[in-house]
C-alpha cells in the first residue's frame, strides 16, 4: 500500500525542540515566557508589524480584535464569504450580524466594487458597518490599495484575516499589517505550525496589550485578583511558542516550497484544458498555502477528486462560502456567483512543503490519466 498523501501536513525541522526543551530546562512551562516572547518579536521582525500578541488560536485572535474594535450586539460586521467559518464564527460569539461579500475572479478575495455597493446600501438602510473583517484565501492578498481606499472614505476600521497568508506579500508589505488589526494561525495544517496558535499584529500598541490583557483574564492591577472587564484565557504557552520559534527560522524556505509545488502543478497539467490556475497579479506575492484548480465543471472537479481519493491522496473542494452554510443561512448577503462557482468547480490539492518529488509526480500522473 502506498502512503497516504496529506493536503497540508506539519512539516518540522527538529530545531524546535531547542526552544522546548529550553523551557522545560527553565521551567517556564506556562502561557508566559522567554519563548512567548520570542515568537512576538520573530513575528514582528518577519512582518514589520510592529506589536504583536501571541495567542492560543487564529479564532481567539479574530475574536479579541472585534473586542477591540467594540464590536457589539446587532452591530453588522462586513465578512468576506469565501473563507473558513472561524473567520465568521467570532462575529457570532459577540453576537453581531454577518454582512457577507462576495469574491471577485482575480484573487477569489472580497470583490471592492461589491464592498462599495454593500457599504453605501447597509447605510442606506440605516445602519454603518462596524467592523470589515475581510481573507487572504489560500495565501493570495486581497486588492488592498483598493479595498483599503473604501474602507478609509467611509471610516470603517479593517481586521485582515491573514491566516493563511503568512509569507505573502502586497507591493512588498506582508499581509496582516495592512489593517488597524491582522491575525495569523498556527494551527497544524498553516504554512508553519506551533501545533495550534494564533498572533494578533497592529502598528496601534494599545490594541496588542489590551489583547494580551483580555487574553489573560483581564487582570486588573492589584495585588490580590481584580477584574473591572471580562477577559478570556487566549495566550500561548510558552511550550508553544517554542515550536513556533523554530518554525519562523524556516518559514522562508516553507513559502518557497509551496510556491515550488504550485510552478509544478502548473507545469505539470499545463495540456489539460479542463484545468486552469490563479495567477498572481503584478505586485501580489502568494505563499500558495495551498495549490488550487479550477476544473471546467463540478463533474469533472469530483472525477478528479474522487480518483486521487482512490489512490490514498487527499484533495479538497474549494471553501464553501459562508452564505451557503445553515449556520449562516438568515443573515444579510450580497452575492455575484463568484464564490459559488469557486465552490463548484474548484479543488485544493495536496501542498505541505513536505512533498516530495515522487508524491507530486505520482498526483499528477494519476490526474493526466484521467484526461
Ligand atoms: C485556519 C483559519 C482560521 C482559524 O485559525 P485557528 O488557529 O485554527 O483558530 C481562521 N481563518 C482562516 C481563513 C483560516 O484558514
Amino acid at each position: 500500500m502506498k502512503e497516504k498523501i496529506w493536503l497540508s501536513s506539519p512539516h518540522l525541522t527538529g530545531e524546535e525542540q531547542k526552544y522546548v526543551t529550553e523551557a522545560f530546562e527553565t521551567n517556564w512551562v506556562a502561557p508566559l515566557g522567554p519563548n512567548v516572547n520570542g515568537f512576538e518579536q520573530d513575528i514582528c521582525n518577519y512582518t514589520g508589524a510592529q506589536f504583536c500578541s501571541a495567542l492560543s488560536s487564529g479564532t481567539a485572535a479574530i475574536h479579541l480584535a472585534l473586542i477591540l474594535l467594540d464590536v457589539a450586539q446587532e452591530d453588522e460586521v462586513l465578512v468576506s464569504t469565501f473563507t473558513f467559518s472561524a473567520t465568521v464564527n467570532p462575529i457570532r460569539y459577540q453576537k453581531a450580524i454577518p454582512v457577507f461579500v462576495d469574491s471577485e475572479k482575480d484573487t477569489w478575495n472580497i470583490c471592492p466594487e461589491l464592498l462599495e455597493k454593500v457599504i453605501k446600501d447597509r447605510i442606506a438602510k440605516g445602519k454603518k458597518p462596524k467592523a470589515l473583517v475581510l481573507v487572504h484565501l489560500y495565501g493570495m492578498p486581497s486588492k488592498m490599495e483598493e479595498i483599503l481606499h473604501i474602507a478609509q472614505y467611509y471610516d470603517i476600521p479593517v481586521v485582515e484575516d491573514a491566516a493563511e497568508a503568512l509569507g505573502s506579500t502586497y507591493k512588498g508589505q506582508a499581509m496582516g499589517t495592512f489593517g488597524e488589526i491582522g491575525i495569523y494561525s498556527f494551527n497544524g495544517n498553516k504554512i508553519i505550525t506551533t501545533s495550534g496558535g494564533g498572533a494578533l499584529v497592529s502598528n496601534n500598541e494599545t490594541y496588542c496589550k489590551k489583547a494580551t490583557f483580555l487574553a489573560t483574564q483581564a487582570r486588573d492591577e492589584a495585588p490580590h485578583y481584580q477584574h473591572s472587564q471580562i477577559g478570556y484565557n487566549y495566550r500561548m504557552s510558552n511550550i508553544v511558542a517554542g515550536i513556533g520559534r523554530g518554525q519562523m527560522e524556516v518559514l522562508d524556505n516553507r513559502v518557497a516550497a509551496r510556491r515550488r509545488h504550485y510552478e509544478y502543478y502548473k507545469n505539470a497539467l499545463k495540456d489539460i484544458d479542463a484545468i486552469t490556475f490563479v495567477e498572481e497579479p503584478a505586485g501580489f506575492y502568494s505563499n500558495r498555502w495551498l495549490t488550487t484548480i479550477l476544473t471546467n465543471s463540478f463533474q469533472t472537479r469530483e472525477k478528479i477528486r474522487l480518483a486521487l481519493e482512490k489512490e490514498g491522496i487527499e484533495s479538497r473542494p474549494l471553501w464553501k462560502p459562508m452564505h451557503q452554510q445553515p449556520v449562516f443561512e438568515t443573515y444579510p448577503a450580497y452575492i455575484n456567483g463568484v464564490s459559488e462557482d469557486l465552490f463548484q468547480r474548484g479543488l485544493c490539492l495536496p501542498s505541505g512543503s513536505n512533498l516530495s518529488a515522487e508524491d507530486l509526480n505520482r498526483i499528477t500522473n494519476k490526474i493526466k490519466s484521467l484526461f
